[in-house]
């Protein structure tokens, strides 16, 4: 491999980013890298340097990139039936849906495209449930949500966010929600009302920085919502599909939750894939024509996500998540560098939290791209690896490598400012 410093200073990449820069909305800061093919773990860029995605797209990307099993049934149900909306039955719906309840221990599911449209479906089940099955008074429906919470961007979901940047600007906000502490249940016991509708949290924060809640904690928390007849319902839109080392992560725990979103490495890595799975009784308030989505459950997506999810069990992506995640996290561990404040991680879900007083987790980022590694900061702190979870030990090796270079590196660097 062939890497200069600054991936910019070749004219193509240059002109791309520019002209990407004039046409595209400013709402991202990319790292300076051009992507134009992948396949497996790997990604190329228009100069033909290959990285290791130890990023995923944010865990879109669990079974790689190209997966032949899956560019193959996309391109031959793109041949036969596409999109046909629900105002139809299609035959591939039911054998999808059907796969994804056996495999979550869910009751039945509703097929949405996006990960934020999957939350929007659970919060409008829950208010209905609240209202229909509970008995709370109209409009008075409460949903408690967590300090450090990420469930995606609509006016509705950023209103209850804790991060400035994600709501600032965007109000007036619809109101029923309710944060409390991440982590803490007798915060949650508190918080609880006779009108409370639901309690959604994240079983691990991955955009709040791989926050990992204290063991029990799952628990304990679906233990106070059944007692107080509050719903439990977990966004493993991230969590999920073996991200963390079981196929949800509130398995971990033995949790089964009222309801769960989905979204990311449902699509497999190729399209935009969401569900909301639920138990019966919560999912049988929805009637026809009190929600829907064009797109939602489309032949096209329902063949892919069917196919994501048995190549997610042929190829033992849980397992294997499981395994290598626990080796990797215990190799980036015996890394004694001053500029790591702490590794954590669940599966192949792993956080490197940097001293922000010495070094940005952004110049760790771009470090490790300049080494073939693509990694995103998240919350400026924290350094995520969670590479496609078809990575061999040898590949964690190399990367491991990699990352304790950089930190080698980058601590001379420190010494001398
Ligand atoms: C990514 C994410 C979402 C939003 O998904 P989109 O597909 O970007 O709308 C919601 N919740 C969690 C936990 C996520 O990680």
């Amino acid at each position: 491999m062939n890497f200069t410093n600054n991936s910019t200073s070749h004219s193509t990449s240059k002109a791309t980013i520019e002209l990407e820069q004039q046409f595209c909305a400013n709402n991202y800061n990319p790292l300076p890298v051009v992507l134009v093919r992948g396949e497996g773990v790997h990604v190329w860029d228009d100069r033909g340097n290959r990285y290791l995605d130890m990023m995923s797209a944010y865990s879109a990307v669990s079974h790689g990139h190209a997966h032949p099993r899956l560019v193959k049934v996309l391109q031959e149900q793109a041949g036969t039936l596409s999109v046909v909306s629900r105002a139809f039955y299609s035959d591939r719906l039911a054998p999808f849906l059907e796969r994804l309840c056996g495999l979550t221990g869910m009751d039945v599911a509703l097929p949405m495209n996006t990960g934020v449209e999957a939350v929007e479906t659970a919060i409008k089940a829950a208010r209905k449930w609240a209202y229909d099955v509970k008995g709370v008074e109209a409009d008075q429906a409460e949903i408690i949500v967590c300090d450090g919470n990420f469930h995606g961007r609509t006016t509705t979901v950023v209103a209850f966010s804790s991060e400035a940047g994600y709501r600032e600007g965007f109000g007036p906000f619809a109101p029923g929600f309710k944060r409390i502490p991440y982590g803490d249940a007798g915060a949650l016991e508190a918080a609880i009302t006779p009108n409370t509708a639901a309690f959604l949290v994240e079983p691990v924060q991955g955009e709040g920085g791989i926050i990992i809640p204290p063991e029990g904690y799952l628990r304990t928390c679906e233990e106070l919502c059944r007692k107080n007849n509050v719903l439990l319902i977990c966004d493993e839109i991230q969590t999920g599909l073996g991200r963390t080392g079981a196929v949800l992560a509130s398995h971990h725990e033995g949790v089964r939750p009222d309801g769960v979103t989905l979204g990311k490495a449902l699509g497999g890595g190729l399209l935009p894939v969401s569900a909301f799975v639920a138990r019966r009784e919560l999912m049988d308030v929805f009637t026809p024509g009190t929600h829907g989505s064009t797109f939602g459950g489309n032949p096209l997506a329902a063949t892919v996500a069917l196919e994501a999810l048995d190549v997610m069990v042929d190829e033992k992506l849980v397992e294997r998540s499981a395994e290598l995640g626990a080796y990797f996290l215990e190799k980036l561990q015996t890394i004694k560098s001053p500029l790591i404040r702490e590794v954590r991680g669940r599966g192949l879900f792993i956080g490197v939290e940097v001293d922000p007083e010495r070094i940005s987790a952004w110049s760790l980022c771009e470090r490790l791209l300049s080494k073939g590694i693509l990694s995103k900061d998240t919350h400026e702190t924290v350094a995520r690896f969670a590479p496609p979870l078809i990575i061999t030990r040898e590949q964690v090796d190399w990367s491991f490598e990699q990352i304790r270079e950089v930190f080698v590196e980058m601590e001379e660097v420190a010494k001398a400012s």
